[in-house]
């Protein structure tokens, strides 16, 4: 099996990458820039010399669709955006420009392929944005409430308009907030636990958050990728959310790591710039039909990813010290 991973510098690319290899894939992985790109989380997995690179600019429909003519691809995982909701209010057209267009330039590729390629689109919670009832389900109604999320939801009707006007075999997964130690530093979870771990210590040392008063539900990025494989393993396309099914407040979080790592409750403040012009206040999902459709195992509570988290931290950072002391 071939399978092309668009995003693969990032904390999902590389975690798919492992699990695909494991099966056997022969694994292309997309970056922007060759030159650029950030291998790192490949490297931390030891991966990075069994995926092959190649570059294509998503946002280029002639690139897109010469990437597709090189081999006979089975599987394409789309998880190349701009994935930060905090930087779609500073980058509100970027945003909206590369999470939509490079969807339909893979969606418009694949069919004028005319090979069966299956799809797959990282489709994000944020979506449902201001919810009236919880948990969400794959019927919520969508009301976004940023940049990011408004892009995300164009791509997920894209998805489903290309599968029901051409029969594409294309899936959007619905996946919740989920965590790794290969996250990138500016969310939420990474951040705390990374500046938690080396500033323990630190007497001048202060987190700043912002709202933190919100919940979220949180899941762990190896297994979440998981549902993104089953996905694609079904007879018929379809659209799954993929979540713990259970919210946790953002305070809780900080307030689990200071304990656990002995850190003073008095050590974070509300910083104003960090404060977003609208946020959710609570969403988590119900993922009943994608535990007894796909088959998807999930049973970690948060807590038990922070814990996880927290040593990984501290092993990396351990490492890093013994190699800057030989
Ligand atoms: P990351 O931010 O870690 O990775 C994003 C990837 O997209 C990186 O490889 C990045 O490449 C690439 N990318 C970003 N902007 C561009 C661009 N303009 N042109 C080309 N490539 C670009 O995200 P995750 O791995 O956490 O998430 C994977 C996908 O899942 C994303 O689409 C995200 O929106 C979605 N998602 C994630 C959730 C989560 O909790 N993690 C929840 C729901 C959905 P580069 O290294 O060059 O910047």
């Amino acid at each position: 099996m071939k399978a092309i991973i668009t995003g693969i510098s990032g904390q999902d690319g590389a975690y798919l990458a492992k699990l695909l290899l494991e099966k056997g894939y022969s694994v292309t992985g997309i970056t922007r820039n060759n030159h650029t790109a950030n291998l790192e989380r490949l490297a931390y997995l030891n991966i990075e010399h069994q995926v092959q690179i190649e570059e294509c600019d998503l946002m280029d429909l002639s690139a897109v669709i010469n990437l597709i003519k090189t081999q006979d691809f089975d599987e394409i995982y789309n998880l190349a955006a701009q994935s930060s909701v905090g930087l779609s209010f500073s980058q509100p057209i970027g945003t909206l420009q590369f999470n939509t267009t490079s969807v339909i330039n893979l969606l418009e590729a694949i069919r004028l392929s005319k090979k069966n390629i299956k799809f797959y689109q990282a489709s994000s919670s944020e979506m449902y944005g201001k919810v009236k009832n919880l948990p969400v389900t794959i019927e919520t109604p969508m009301h976004p409430l940023s940049p990011y999320a408004i892009s995300k939801a164009s791509a997920y009707w894209m998805v489903v308009n290309y599968r029901e006007s051409y029969g594409l075999y294309a899936c959007n997964g619905v996946l919740f907030n989920h965590e790794s130690f290969l996250r990138a530093g500016n969310f939420f979870v990474k951040k705390i636990i990374s500046e938690a771990v080396q500033n323990k210590d630190n007497p001048d040392w202060m987190l700043k958050v912002g709202n933190i008063d919100i919940s979220r539900d949180f899941g762990y990025s190896a297994k979440y990728v998981e549902a993104m494989w089953l996905m694609l393993q079904q007879p018929c396309p379809k659209d799954y959310i993929i979540c713990s099914g259970q919210s946790v407040k953002l305070r809780s979080i900080i307030e689990y790591v200071f304990k656990t790592l002995n850190i003073s409750t008095e050590k974070y403040y509300i910083d104003k710039s960090l404060l977003r012009p609208t946020d959710i206040e609570d969403i988590y999902g119900d993922n009943e039909q994608a535990r007894k459709e796909l088959n998807w195992d999930y049973q970690y509570s948060f807590f038990d990813v922070i814990d996880l988290l927290i040593k990984e931290e501290q092993a990396f950072i351990n490492n890093k010290n013994n190699n800057s002391q030989l």
